[in-house]
């Protein structure tokens, strides 16, 4: 993981004074690490007989429709309020910076579908708890949450229950 991690930029003070941004789009820009980071998700979820995968905006995005790609399922979007055009559900949440909402379509999932929840990063937790909620909201049947970077210092991993987490970089500072 120490090839991927050199791939990760550090941006202080971003997108407010005190943050310490890791920004993961010098990673996706990276033949190789974008490659690599499927490769690992593939690997843990593969055998997991995934239904969907939701991505959070943005950056699960990315991570979420080429890893559906790879495992044949199909991906629905986590998105910021007001951005679905459908009928939504939503649920309001506390970032490491603020606060916001995130919103479902009420049809993205079937009742009981096993659903996969991917974003980039794990932070303080409220982004994960938001999504969980929005998936068990419209009836998803949650197998695991995943992501790339996790903040171990901010023991985001304290709201996410006990639903499986991995992910595969860590830092232990915030
Ligand atoms: P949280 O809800 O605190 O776990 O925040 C996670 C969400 O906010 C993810 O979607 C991240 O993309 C973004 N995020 C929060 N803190 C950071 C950070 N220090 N660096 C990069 N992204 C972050």
């Amino acid at each position: 993981m120490e090839d991927l991690k050199k791939l990760i930029r550090n941006i202080p003070d971003f997108p407010k004074p005190g943050i310490q941004f890791y920004d993961i789009t010098t990673l996706f820009q990276d033949s190789w690490g974008l490659k690599r980071c499927l490769d690992i998700l593939e690997e843990q979820y593969k055998n997991k007989s995934i239904d969907k995968i939701a991505g959070i905006e943005s950056r699960g995005f990315i991570v979420g429709a080429a890893l559906a790609d790879r495992l044949n399922c199909g991906f629905v979007l986590i998105r910021k309020k007001g951005k679905l055009p459908g009928e939504t559900v939503s649920e309001s949440y506390e970032l490491e910076y603020g606060t916001d909402e995130l919103e479902i379509h009420v049809d993205a999932i079937e009742e009981n579908e096993r659903v996969l929840i991917l974003d980039d990063l794990l932070a303080t937790g409220g982004t994960f708890e938001a999504a969980t909620n929005l998936v068990k909201k419209v009836n998803g049947s949650i197998v695991g949450l995943g992501c790339v970077i996790e903040l171990k210092g901010l023991n985001g991993r304290s709201k996410l229950g006990d639903y499986p987490f991995f992910s595969m970089i860590s830092y232990d500072e915030a």
